[in-house]
C-alpha cells in the first residue's frame, strides 16, 4: 500500500454543505487540468505523509467539533484512501466527502460505499467550478443519489 502525502489541512464550512469538515488536500493528482489551482501539489510524495495513525490522532484531537472529512483527490491510491475512511467512517462515525477530477464511473468502485457526498468532473476553465450553473462539476448525495450542485450557485 503506497502512502498518501497532503500539503493542506484545515477545518472548512463550505466544501461539504451542512458539514463541519476536516478537509486533506492530497499530493499526485495525475489529472494535470489546465489552469488547475493546485498544480504545486501535483508531486505525488509533497506535504507530509498521510496515515492512518496521524488521521486518528487528528479525529481524537477534533472530536465533537467535526461531522465530515473531506479528502481532496487520493483516489489514485485507492487501498490507501480506502484505509483512511474506514477510520473516518467506521472508527469515529464521520461523514466522508471525496473531491475528485474523475467522473463517478472512472472512481475504484471500491471507495463509493464508504462515501457520503461525492464531487466529480476535471476542472475545465471555461465551465468554471461548483459555483457556476454552467459547471461541468457536480456535488452527489450519495446516500440518496440526490446532486447538491446548485446548493453552490450564488
Ligand atoms: S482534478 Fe483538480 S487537482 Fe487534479 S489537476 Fe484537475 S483541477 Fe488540479
Amino acid at each position: 500500500m503506497n502512502d498518501l502525502y497532503f500539503t493542506q489541512e484545515q477545518i472548512v464550512w463550505q466544501e461539504v454543505p451542512n458539514e463541519v469538515s476536516l478537509a486533506f488536500l492530497i499530493s499526485g493528482c495525475p489529472l494535470r487540468c489546465a489552469g488547475c489551482h493546485s498544480a504545486d501539489s501535483w508531486k505525488a510524495n509533497r506535504g507530509e505523509i498521510l496515515s492512518v495513525d496521524y488521521l486518528r490522532t487528528r479525529l481524537q484531537m477534533y472530536r465533537n467539533l467535526l461531522t465530515c472529512v473531506l479528502f481532496l483527490g487520493g483516489e489514485w491510491q485507492p487501498e490507501t484512501l480506502l484505509a483512511l475512511l474506514n477510520v473516518a467512517r467506521d472508527e469515529f462515525g464521520l461523514k466522508t466527502c471525496l473531491y475528485t477530477g474523475l467522473e463517478r464511473d472512472e472512481l475504484p468502485p471500491m471507495l463509493l460505499p464508504k462515501l457520503t457526498f461525492l464531487k466529480t468532473g476535471r476542472w475545465v476553465a471555461v465551465l468554471g467550478g461548483l459555483d457556476n450553473p454552467n459547471t461541468n462539476q457536480r456535488f452527489i448525495d450519495l446516500r440518496t443519489d440526490e446532486d447538491w450542485t446548485h446548493l453552490f450557485w450564488k
